[in-house]
């Protein structure tokens, strides 16, 4: 066992490192700089305690909490360590002492308030001092961008500099780009190791839910709420909606408390209480509801209404599961509640002064912006928040029954039997109508085709939306279908002729006719004795086919299937709608619907405006920006 690991048990009692911990160690004792943002309790302490032990001479830690200095102390106390501090709190002969006992090599790590260093006599002292790594915990107090920023902070770069330290190694939670640029510029820090680790809440499942209609909200809301079965927290934008919230949420059966700034103290505190010693009560709140609350297991958050940022979304949906154990987080999300936050930009809001017209409302609108990609987020939910941070783990391992969850990779887990669809599934739903008719025999080639649906549905095992195992036949390459196991099966790219929208059609005619069953199909009985062509069937969807077949009827309405070169026709300009609505920071059907694009595909405009007019779906109000944004596809095409 190296000295390092063998230090962490016997000096700590941990039997491994957490993520990062290893390398920031390992960097700090090679000499490096270091920035290493973690989220709060990922356990940052220990990134310089430990090298503080190996190191010869003192670890002066630089912390902007009196309070905590002490339990820091005391604990590095009781496990032996020789610790102090050196604060307002004591009198100049206890910090004579202090200083003198580090002078002498009895003390390993010498916490110091950014103040202190204003002090000639403590300043003339520590210039003294065998210091040989300076740690600054909570660094994001550096930076404007953060919340809480210290004038002292930022003389520290200057202190490290005459003190001549020979290594600095920086902390915070704070992950944003801007925060941890200030941090490697104020401390004066050349080619530091910056790491990003722990952000991985792996006992949370995350969820987003598409909202239509207002009553949606109250309906998902308990339901989500009585499957996770536990403490809750429903987080609203406004004070209004809190009431609103609460109240629809009673009229559903839910007992709620409020908490927000209007409130008086005695409310306030009457509604923590309550929330921190019963467990059955959910909590409807702003933002101002979260400092110092610490429930460890609070089972479901559910944000009523999208909050300004991920930092902001993460923060407050992470006080879930606290215990590590499992817990929901749900984002009810329709694109108009983002709103109420441009409207916080422009002139405040609950904890938040008005950003003004200045660098900083941009970069709120950025941060919005990237919360709104979040909610339409198609991969990965972990994955976008942790990508959003920097932090390299990937997200949800799929191969793996419990870990980290979310909406898009496991749809069923934990919460099954809640009745709302998925995200994918809703938006879908509402963009695509499947096409039906009455039910009808199936000729022998339509026959094959359903043998090789049922058989992928089969190989499924109920793990995947019609959707996915549409796209595992069709042969997608995206990164949701080709990391299940389905894809490397034999169904990959089975029907790869058939349009996705035709697979998907037939799948839910497959699930009526009660060949499948479920949102995620499993294979029923009567579906194996399709399977294996025993019974003769009857669906009630459009005839299909795996050959192209031309386009059938009028000009103006939507062919069932693509050709394969209008497929790819349809690809692209799905890209370059993609494309519009990541410039605009808007949702891709705000600018075209599927069934659009299917039509260009199809009908391919040539550049004149009246040739566009002829496509259903185009009027005079949108054909000008549709032939900008699509334009240059048909003609590139
Ligand atoms: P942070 O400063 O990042 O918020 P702390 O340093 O206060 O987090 O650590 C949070 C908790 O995690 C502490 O109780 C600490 O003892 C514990 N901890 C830190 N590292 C490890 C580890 N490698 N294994 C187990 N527990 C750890
Ligand atoms: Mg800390
Ligand atoms: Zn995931």
């Amino acid at each position: 066992m190296d000295v390092v690991t063998a230090t962490l048990e016997r000096h700590f009692g941990f039997s491994r490192f957490r993520p990062g911990q290893r390398e920031v160690v390992d960097a700090i004792l090679d000499g490096r700089p270091v920035v290493g943002v973690m989220p709060t309790g990922a356990g940052k302490s220990l990134c310089y305690q430990l090298p503080a032990l190996l190191l010869d001479g003192v670890t002066v830690v630089v912390s902007p909490l009196i309070a905590l200095m002490k339990d820091q102390v005391d604990s590095l106390r009781e496990r032996g360590i020789a610790a102090a501090y050196l604060n307002s709190t004591l009198d100049m002969g206890e910090q004579r002492q202090v200083l003198d006992d580090a002078a002498n090599g009895r003390i390993k790590l010498l916490y110091v308030s950014p103040e202190r260093f204003r002090f000639q006599g403590a300043w003339a002292a520590m210039q003294r001092l065998p210091i040989s790594l300076f740690a600054i915990d909570e660094a994001h107090c550096i930076s404007h961008w953060g919340h809480d920023f210290r004038p002292d902070y930022q003389n520290l770069g200057r202190v490290a500099r005459e003190l001549g330290v020979p290594r600095v190694a920086a902390f915070t939670a704070t992950a944003t780009p801007q925060v941890r640029f200030d941090i490697v510029r104020s401390l004066e820090l050349s080619d530091p190791m910056v790491t990003v680790a722990g952000f991985l809440r792996d006992n949370l499942h995350l969820a987003v839910l598409p909202i239509r209609r207002m009553k949606e909200k109250p309906r998902y809301a308990r339901e989500i709420i009585e499957k996770a079965g536990g403490p809750a927290v429903v987080y609203c934008a406004t004070r209004k909606n809190c009431e609103e919230a609460a109240l629809e949420l009673g009229r559903a059966g839910i007992e709620t408390v409020v908490y927000h700034g209007g409130l008086d103290d005695e409310a306030r505190t009457a509604a923590q209480d309550a929330f921190a010693t019963r467990d059955d009560l959910v909590i409807v709140a702003t933002n101002a509801f979260g400092m110092g609350v610490d429930k460890p297991n609070v089972r479901a958050v559910v944000h009523w209404d999208v909050p300004g940022s991920i930092d902001a979304y993460y923060q407050e949906a992470g006080r879930a599961g606290r215990d590590g154990k499992p817990a929901w987080c749900t984002l009810l999300f329709t694109y108009a509640d983002t709103r109420v936050q441009e409207f916080f930009i422009d002139n405040g809001g609950e904890n938040l002064p008005p950003a003004a017209r200045t660098a900083r409302a941009e970069s709120e609108r950025q941060k919005l912006r990237a919360m709104v990609r979040y909610a339409y987020e198609e991969e990965c939910r972990h994955a976008a928040i942790l990508r959003y941070f920097g932090d390299r783990v990937l997200g949800c391992d799929p191969e793996s029954e419990d870990g980290a969850s979310c909406d898009n990779c496991k749809p069923q887990a934990g919460l099954d039997g809640v009745k709302v669809t998925s995200p994918a599934a809703a938006r879908d739903a509402a963009r695509e109508p499947e096409p039906r008719c009455d039910p009808r025999r199936l000729d022998e080639d339509e026959e094959i085709i359903v043998q090789k649906v049922l058989s992928a549905v089969a190989r499924a095992h109920g793990r995947l939306s019609s959707r996915i195992i549409a796209r595992v036949l069709k042969g997608s390459r995206s990164r949701e279908v080709l990391k299940d196991p389905l894809a490397a099966s034999k169904s990959y790219g089975l029907l790869s002729t058939m349009s996705e929208a035709a697979l998907v059609g037939l799948l839910g005619a497959l699930g009526r006719d009660g060949c499948t069953t479920g949102r995620y199909p499993m294979l029923t009985d009567r579906g194996k004795e399709a399977m294996w062509r025993k019974l003769q069937l009857e669906l009630d969807v459009p005839p299909f086919g795996e050959r192209t077949k031309p386009a059938r009827g009028a000009a103006t309405t939507p062919p069932a299937e693509l050709s394969a070169e209008a497929e790819d026709l349809f690809r692209q300009l799905k890209q370059a709608r993609f494309n519009a609505a990541k410039e605009r920071g808007v949702a891709p059907f705000v600018i075209a619907s599927n069934r659009l694009l299917e039509q260009l595909a199809t009908l391919e405009p040539d550049a004149s405006r009246d040739d566009w007019l002829r496509v259903k779906g185009v009027g005079e109000i949108n054909v000008d920006p549709l032939r900008e944004v699509f334009l240059p596809v048909l003609q590139g095409a």
